[in-house]
């Protein structure tokens, strides 16, 4: 009998202290004050508890765990704790009458002073096990001394057998209640540094049991779901938190993952915010089991990818693009490394080069292709014995960029833009530019023609107006500047109206061109210059010749013309002849003006015709005749 009582009162402090192990940890977060004043009021009701169940050994001497308790909470709950404990035997003590009353407040003295004697020892840190032992062992009959406080008659009697035997089970009860406390502590604080990081993290961490109740959520989750602290959580299903078809789908979903035990591995998910917002997130859900196999519960982790899966996607969606015109484009594009190795290059840039264009593949070696493409005559216009300087310079043009024009077997022509990219790259961009070359060519021959046109007189081909005036200002600076003399001679078809009258137009234009032929022909320095002036008129544009050299040189003119006896029946001379004045800047001659040149030479050209034409007149300032002093 005694020793069921006994067992009972062990049960009711074990109680207790499990009591305060599951309580700890809510605790711990409330903060230490609340903590100790929580443990020395639960370590009070537990000695409490322990002495209204107190067994009666032998006549008039009680006997319990009281000082185990007092201990305890001294021991692990500090000055404030044990207080508190102290006080609320003590009040209970002294509330109810009986004997040994002051022997019971000099235990519980005793009692909580032991333990904070030891709290003191340890200065607050937690005893080890072989503290604990010697806790158990010293402080036990210590505290059981104030049975000495009895009277002498109840002491001899009360030192018997079960005396020392319930001494043995306080020394055990005490060493026990205080590692079980100091295992639970430790384990609240361990969960509590958990949680912290738990909270830390901007992942969505839980803990759910088998009915999908929230044991532990961290911050992250407890904002998602609106709710201010994590603890708060605690016991709470989806369903008070999420909108009900999500708390059904997730219910439903981690059902399965308990009873298959099959867990979900960062499955993507889309969801829908109150804003419209489009999340996504990876969860991961994992079943826990106990040793027996029993579902605990389930660990899940949640994380928010929405900024991540927007960049892959704009990421995705920029490749695309690049594919797309890299595949599309006209050009022929090529990457480089730094040692000259094809990196990437597109289907165009292949096929640009119909001979190595089957070499041009990533890796490939840019010296290799080049002498391909040299020794296979896709590239004829390079000289054999320049191949090692041109490879040279294409490869410099990967570090320093390069224009070139290159032209192939075929007859095309591609553009060639090396340019260096920062790292030791360089992209080549190959265009064909066959087209453009041949239309440059093309123009090239136009403009010249057009030049030529413009200044050649249709109907005799010799230089026109136009190029007679730009070769005088030419000419005439040029003698100006050496001070060389200067002779313009002016040439006129005599009675040519008549000729067109007689013979018709075209016989005319026929005429023209024979005269025209007769001085493009006659012998002349390489200087000198004939030229159609404008209808009948003829003129020659003579450098560096004084008079008397033009005067020669105009008389074979007119040799020339007479030489074609072309019949004239409208002339007095039975054939075409001309009419030539001549005028003269000397070498001694400053002011010089192409306009009064031409004035003077036709001045000269009037009075020939007035002297009876077929002659040749050189100008003078009385505007007389004046016949050349070499005459042949
Ligand atoms: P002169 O001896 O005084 O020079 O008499 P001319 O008849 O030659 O004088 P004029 O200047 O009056 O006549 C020039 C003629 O030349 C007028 C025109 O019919 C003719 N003529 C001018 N250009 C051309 C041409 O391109 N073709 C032809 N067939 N005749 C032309
Ligand atoms: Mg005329
Ligand atoms: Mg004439």
């Amino acid at each position: 009998m005694m020793w069921s009582a006994l067992i009972a009162n062990l049960a009711v402090v074990g109680l207790f202290i499990l009591a305060w192990a599951h309580a700890e940890l809510i605790l711990l977060m409330l903060g230490r004050r609340v903590r100790a004043a929580a443990f020395g009021g639960v370590m009070g009701l537990g000695a409490v508890a322990s002495i209204l169940l107190s067994v009666e050994m032998q006549n008039g001497v009680l006997f319990d765990l009281r000082s185990t308790l007092l201990g305890v909470s001294g021991l692990l709950g500090g000055p404030i704790t044990g207080l508190i404990t102290g006080t609320i035997v003590a009040v209970h003590r002294l509330s109810v009458s009986g004997t040994g009353a002051t022997a019971d407040i000099v235990g519980i003295v005793i009692s909580t002073g032991l333990g904070l004697l030891g709290y003191g020892l340890l200065r607050g840190r937690p005893p080890s096990t072989l503290a604990t032992l010697l806790f158990a062992v010293l402080a036990t009959p210590l505290a059981l001394l104030s049975f000495l406080a009895l009277p002498t008659q109840l002491l001899e009697r009360g030192l018997s057998d079960a005396f020392l035997a319930t001494l043995m089970l306080t020394v055990v009860a005490t060493f026990l209640a205080v590692r079980a406390l100091v295992f639970s502590q430790q384990r609240a604080e361990e969960t509590m540094l958990f949680m912290a990081a738990a909270d830390l993290a901007p992942d969505f961490a839980y803990i759910k049991d088998p009915r999908g109740r929230f044991l532990l959520a961290n911050q992250a989750l407890a904002s998602f779901y609106g709710i201010a602290r994590a603890l708060e959580m605690r016991g709470k299903t989806d369903f008070d938190v999420a909108p009900p078809d999500r708390a059904t789908a997730l219910f439903a979903e981690e059902q399965e993952v308990l009873q298959t035990g099959v867990p979900i591995f960062e499955r993507e998910e889309l969801q829908v915010d109150d804003h419209g917002n489009e999340r996504w997130f990876t969860s991961t859900k994992t079943p826990l089991y106990d040793t027996r196999g029993d579902a605990l519960g389930l660990v899940g982790v949640m994380r928010d990818i929405t900024r991540q899966k927007a960049s892959d996607r704009e990421l995705l969606a920029s490749r695309d693009q690049l594919a797309f015109i890299l595949t599309e484009m006209s050009d022929g594009l090529a990457l480089f490394d730094s040692e000259g190795r094809i990196v990437y290059c597109n289907e165009q840039y292949r096929s640009m080069f119909p001979i190595t264009g089957k070499l041009r593949v990533p890796g490939a070696f840019l010296p290799e292709i080049l002498r391909a493409a040299v020794e296979q005559g896709e590239q004829p216009y390079i000289q054999p014995d320049g191949v090692d300087r041109w490879i040279d310079t294409v490869m410099s043009a990967l570090r320093t960029g390069l224009d070139e024009e290159i032209h192939l077997f075929d007859g095309r022509w591609l553009h060639v833009r090396t340019k260096p990219l920062a790292g030791g790259n360089a992209t080549v961009v190959v265009s064909d530019i066959t087209l453009i070359k041949r239309a440059e060519t093309e123009l090239r021959g136009l403009t010249d023609e057009l030049k030529l046109q413009a200044t050649t007189d249709a109907l005799t081909g010799l230089p026109n107006r136009r190029a007679i005036d730009e070769c005088l200002v030419i000419e005439l600076a040029r003698t100006k500047r050496s001070g060389q003399p200067f002779s313009l001679v002016m040439i006129d078809i005599d009675h040519f109206k008549a000729f067109n009258d007689i013979y018709g137009h075209p016989a005319g234009d026929a005429c023209l061109r024979s005269v025209a032929g007769a001085l493009e022909r006659t012998d002349r320095r390489p200087g000198d210059f004939v030229g159609r002036y404008g209808g009948e008129e003829f003129c020659a544009i003579l450098p560096d010749t004084d008079e008397d050299g033009a005067y020669f040189f105009a008389e074979r003119l007119r040799t020339a013309v007479r030489d074609l006896r072309r019949k004239h029946e409208g002339s007095e001379k039975g054939v075409v002849t001309i009419s030539v004045g001549v005028a003269t800047y000397a070498a001694d001659d400053i002011d010089r003006t192409d306009a009064m040149l031409i004035a003077r030479a036709d001045e000269a050209l009037y009075v020939a015709k007035g002297s009876g034409r077929d002659r040749v007149n050189g100008w003078t300032s009385s505007g007389s005749e004046r016949w050349p002093a070499a005459q042949p």
